[in-house]
């Protein structure tokens, strides 16, 4: 889609190409707001679905079957795609500052960029263990692990600390891989082990008795060691020490524990939660500052505490997307109610998943087919994309209400026909 030839008088800065911020682009492109522009900036040009992450691994999906292409989202947006990171905030100016460009100006900023495993907690883990994000890392990680294995002779011991959802699944689905790798190649598996290292007193501990039990007895059949009560208190080469004494030397070690927010926020001056991610109220905004909104993993909603999972970033999307559209135009903004209770559908690799909803669990291979159709669906609402011919934005008015000083510059502007290149024009050009 082409810009609006509309003069630009605000600008919406989305920070991050998470669930929440696909939803938001997909929504300002299927309804623009007359006046307003979109910047997407995002140091990855390919956003993973977390939904789907673990069948790539285990093989059943290829890499553009699981990622969003941003700059292609962008494009039917009508909105700017800086492929780049964000590293801090000059609040006072609103402007996004970027490590390799100039600063980004906002009106209106929304933060979705994710959270990563807490590694630097732990001695050694950052310099011996690989981080399960940013998923591009790990994603090369085990690119070259795969590649490894075509010659790889001899025992493998793939451990993953941390004891949740995401790495359990994510163990699975390795396993089944690496698995199917070596019986393809007619070599002997019994040398793979896989290692679960969990510091509470059972796995996944926010989901109900019934699927855990479910979990434990697949883990023992694919002879997964699990330890539990096992706190990894420092890592170094190939080996995980733990709080009791005991040493466990390992070929692979993933991190897959509680996340955290980025360390460029705790500069910003927006108020942090005690794992570093961004407090706001039930409209996604920051406490502190109203020009700034946050979502997904990234957000902490100060009133509904929720687990941190993908199901919450999309659901944020649409609510996120009318309230920025709100705040441009001076409206009152609109409350976000987050369910209580959210269906996870957890994989275990070989095409079989176990359901999960506040006390109910259930499991089998329809689940999986079930969980591969609502995300087949999911996919296909970012990649089958609409042509988009009527540039609706640029033939309606401004829906953006102007100050005085505002509206004769955005006259001006419209005369000398600067909107149309998609430049915002500043007073100083103005004047
Ligand atoms: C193995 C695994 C499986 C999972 N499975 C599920 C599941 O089935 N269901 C579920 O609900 N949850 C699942 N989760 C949890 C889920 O991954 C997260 O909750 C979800 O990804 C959070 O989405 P988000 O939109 O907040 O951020 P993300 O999806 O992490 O996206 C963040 C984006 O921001 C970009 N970014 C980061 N920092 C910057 C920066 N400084 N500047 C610019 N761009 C930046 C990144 O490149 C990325 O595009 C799983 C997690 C793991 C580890």
């Amino acid at each position: 889609m082409e810009q609006p030839a509309q003069p630009v008088l605000r600008d919406i800065v989305l920070i991050g190409g998470g669930h929440s911020h696909v939803g938001v682009l997909k929504r300002f492109a299927m309804n623009p707001t007359p006046g307003v522009r979109l910047t997407l900036i995002c140091r990855d040009t390919h956003t993973p679905y977390s939904g789907m992450l673990p069948g790539y691994v285990a093989g059943h999906y290829a890499y553009d079957d699981v990622h969003i292409d941003l700059s292609r989202l962008a494009e039917f947006a009508g909105a700017r795609f800086y492929r780049d990171e964000a590293v801090g905030l000059d609040r006072r100016a609103g402007k996004v500052l970027c490590r390799n460009r100039p600063p980004v100006p906002y009106d209106q900023l929304s933060i979705n960029i994710g959270s990563s495993p807490q590694i630097s907690q732990v001695s050694g883990a950052a310099e011996h263990a690989v981080p399960v994000k940013p998923i591009t890392g790990f994603n090369d990680h085990w690119t070259r692990l795969l590649a490894r294995m075509s010659d790889h002779q001899g025992p493998l011991n793939v451990a993953i600390v941390g004891g949740g959802a995401g790495g359990v699944e994510l163990l699975l689905a390795m396993q089944y891989r690496l698995q199917n790798e070596l019986r393809s190649r007619q070599r002997d598996t019994s040398g793979l082990g896989f290692h679960i290292f969990n510091a509470a007193s059972q796995i996944l501990p926010t989901h109900n008795d019934t699927v855990r039990s479910h979990f434990a007895r697949v883990l023992a059949q694919r002879g997964v060691q699990v330890n539990n009560n096992s706190r990894v208190e420092r890592v170094s080469d190939h080996t995980l020490h733990l709080a009791d004494g005991t040493e466990h030397p390992m070929d692979e070690i993933l991190w897959v524990t509680q996340a955290g927010g980025a360390k460029w926020l705790e500069d910003t001056g927006l108020e942090l939660d005690a794992s570093g991610c961004i407090k706001v109220n039930n409209q996604l905004q920051s406490l502190t500052d109203p020009a700034i909104f946050a979502a997904g993993d990234i957000a902490t909603m100060v009133d509904q505490p929720r687990e941190k999972a993908g199901v919450f970033a999309v659901r944020q999307g649409p609510p996120l997307a009318e309230n920025l559209r709100r705040a441009v135009k001076g409206q009152p903004l609109k409350p976000y109610r987050a369910q209580k209770n959210w269906l996870a559908l957890i994989s275990t690799g070989n095409r079989f998943a176990i359901a999960s909803r506040g006390n109910i669990g259930f499991a089998g291979a329809w689940v999986w087919r079930w969980k591969n159709w609502i995300d087949q669906r999911f996919m296909d609402k970012f990649n089958d994309l609409p042509p988009m011919t009527d540039d609706k934005a640029g033939s309606v008015p401004s829906e953006v209400n102007l100050n005085q000083e505002e509206a004769a510059q955005a006259i001006s502007a419209v005369a000398m026909r600067c909107g149309g290149c998609g430049a915002k024009v500043g007073s100083t050009v103005l004047s």
